[in-house]
């Protein structure tokens, strides 16, 4: 690394906190490196209060772009110059762009691309047809915006009774009045209503916590009678590797079934070609993080 960097040398920030356990760092500054690129990468603890700074930082030093996480996401939105399609329906930011050093800094979310190229590396075109998912926080509105922008026929999410349920009320408004996507919100309580959505869907996308640490013993789908050959499962949790869902579509047939580790390089391969204008060596990347 330090006989790379120069004095021209450009710098892609992180600014989130806690951020020491990124994997960002490691994936940009390998790109970087593997695509022969004067870039560096480099995570800034920054919380709320620092923010403002922070974003003028990025102006004021000429920063490309930068990746922004918890708990900037939305804090960030009113310090930015303008926002993209998704990123102003989703009401978070993931990715910031300095277009040209100018300063006019644009801000976008890639989550939700990035989980609609990891359905499609699956084959699956989720366009026109019924998709059922589970989850509407951070993860969930985003995959939820970005299916709808992209002409997914039907979006039926369900939530447990909590606090995200009002948020899923929002992006279910949102999205009929922006987009031709028919949604609709459930309990997920209402446990046949969810077996039925399941069964009359070609995709089943679980956008919220479950399967990771500490609930890594739970899955939202327990009935074998709802897994099918031809009901695509993608579980946004990547660690474990297999999750309980996972696993459990696995034991009962399922013939497509991942986690969220292509949902993560590709929003982060998105993110990338925002900021740089190339391409993420995804392959590379994944075999140094994943080894
Ligand atoms: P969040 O806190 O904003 O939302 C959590 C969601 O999970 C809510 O909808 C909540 O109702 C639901 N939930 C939690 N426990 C539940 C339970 N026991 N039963 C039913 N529903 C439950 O979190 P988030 O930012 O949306 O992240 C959700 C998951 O997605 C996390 O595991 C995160 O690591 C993962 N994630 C993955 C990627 C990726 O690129 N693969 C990106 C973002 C988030």
């Amino acid at each position: 690394m330090s006989e790379r960097i120069t004095g021209h040398t450009l710098l892609v920030s992180l600014i989130a906190t806690p951020i020491r356990h990124s994997l960002s760092p490691t994936m940009w500054n390998e790109a970087f490196a593997k695509n022969g690129m004067d870039y560096a990468y480099l995570a800034f603890e920054v919380g709320n209060e620092e923010l403002a700074d922070a974003v003028q930082g990025i102006r004021a030093l000429k920063i490309q772009g930068s990746n922004v996480s918890m708990p900037n996401k939305q804090a960030i939105l009113p310090l930015l110059d303008e926002l993209s399609p998704a990123a102003k329906l989703v009401g978070a930011v993931n990715t910031v762009v300095n277009v040209n050093e100018t300063g006019h800094l644009v801000g976008h979310v890639t989550d939700g691309t990035g989980a609609m190229r990891a359905l499609a590396s699956e084959g699956i075109d989720i366009k026109d047809r019924i998709v059922t998912m589970t989850g509407c926080g951070g993860a969930g509105t985003a995959i939820a915006i970005q299916a709808a922008l992209d002409g997914v026929k039907e979006l039926r999410i369900f939530n447990r009774d909590d606090e995200f349920y009002a948020n899923g009320e929002e992006t279910v408004r949102k999205i009929l009045e922006h987009t031709n996507t028919k949604a609709t919100l459930h309990h997920l309580e209402d446990q046949e209503a969810f077996k039925q959505s399941i069964a009359e869907s070609s995709v089943y996308i679980d956008a919220t916590s479950v399967g990771m640490k500490p609930q890594e013993d739970l899955s939202l789908i327990t009935d074998p009678a709802v897994i099918r050959p031809d009901l695509a499962i993608m579980d946004v949790v990547y660690a474990p590797a297999e999750t309980k869902l996972l696993k459990f579509a696995r034991e009962n047939g399922a013939t497509i079934a991942f986690n969220g580790l292509k949902m993560m390089l590709f929003q982060g391969a998105e993110a990338f070609h925002l900021i740089t204008g190339e391409e993420m060596p995804i392959e590379h990347v994944e075999s140094v993080l994943f080894k």
